[in-house]
């Protein structure tokens, strides 16, 4: 079994794979790292398939999942994750920003140090400016929610440890959160400094709305991490302050106009106090029905376990 597998997840980059493939092997060699290559095909439409099944039948460690469309980088990487042999997992670009020279650099980062999760941290980042910016907000957001601060959380240059990729659970485009996701699952994470090239060939997969996907994302990352199994206290929360709001007003009402001071219908608050009751009661029967969601699926093979002693 190779001791590393490299995810390498593409869409239309026959430029690249070639010189991406040659980089890696000297890389490994050079390092004396056993490796395997796990090439995931999303969907390309230019030649990029003959050019990894050549790839792949010119050397046995080449391994290639094409898909049948494009299904997005979040997609490929699972399927590759769950793929994964190697005992350490790497995932790059396929486009040549990653420099397969700093492989080494990561590997020894993980084992040296006994972390689970190195993710890396384009330091010196060759992307415009409308990029970076908006990157440099994101992580900072990311990192103050989620508790874990990195510079960089969305760089596809990252080792794993098998456990980890096994683990997290990657669909949608929440690609941009693993490190969020492995962190909110106790799994120890931090990140190195990694070369980061400009683009050569070809063309970036994700324009400007990747932002705001990406901060909806982040919403569900909390959502689900937080109240995954018990969805009632975050609805019902929010549920029974709506409805304690609108009980008060309404019986505030009743009680003046028991007193016979005024009629109800002439007091607008009255449509506040309805509001907020029937809001109430809404969020209180969401919470309901996610708890027999939670019921129904919830198992103990969704906690994640360290270690088993004995068993
Ligand atoms: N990618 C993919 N499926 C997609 C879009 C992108 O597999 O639908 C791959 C792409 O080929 C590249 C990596 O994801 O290997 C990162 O994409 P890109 O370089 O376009 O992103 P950027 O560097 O601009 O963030
Ligand atoms: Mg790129």
């Amino acid at each position: 079994m190779a001791k590393l597998t490299i995810v390498i997840p593409l869409f239309n980059e026959e430029d690249s794979l070639g010189i991406l493939r040659d980089q890696i092997h000297e890389s490994c060699t050079k390092a004396d790292l056993g490796y395997e290559i796990l090439f995931i095909d999303d969907g390309s439409t230019d030649k990029s398939w003959q050019i990894l099944s050549r790839l792949a039948s010119d050397h046995e460690n080449v391994k290639v999942i094409r898909f049948r469309k494009n299904y997005g980088k979040s997609a490929a990487l699972a399927v590759g994750f769950s793929e994964a042999q190697g005992e350490f997992v790497i995932t790059m670009d396929a486009d040549l920003q990653d420099d397969p020279y700093e492989i080494p650099n990561l590997v020894n980062k993980l084992t040296s140090e006994n972390w689970d999760l190195v993710s890396g941290w384009k330091k010196i980042r060759h992307d415009p400016v409308s990029k970076t910016l908006p990157s440099k907000l994101f992580n900072y957001v990311t990192g103050k929610l989620v508790g874990l601060r990195l510079h960089d959380f969305n760089c596809g240059f990252k080792i794993y440890r098998n456990e980890v990729v096994k683990d997290v659970h990657v669909y949608g485009e929440l690609h941009r959160y693993i490190p969020a996701l492995a962190h909110l699952s106790g799994f120890k994470v931090t990140e190195l400094p990694v070369i980061h090239h400009p683009r050569k060939f070809g063309k970036s997969k994700f324009g400007m709305d990747r932002f705001l996907k990406g901060f909806l994302d982040l919403a569900t990352v909390l959502f689900i991490s937080r109240y995954m199994r018990r969805p009632l206290h975050f609805f019902g929360g929010l549920g029974s302050l709506f409805l304690a709001g609108g009980l008060g007003i309404n019986l505030w009402l009743t009680i003046g106009w028991l007193q016979g001071e005024i009629a109800i219908s002439k007091r607008p608050i009255l449509f506040l106090g309805m509001l907020l009751m029937i809001l109430g009661i809404q969020f209180m029967s969401t919470g309901f029905i996610g708890e027999m969601i939670t019921k129904m699926y919830s198992r103990s093979d969704s906690y994640s376990i360290r270690t088993k002693l004995n068993l």
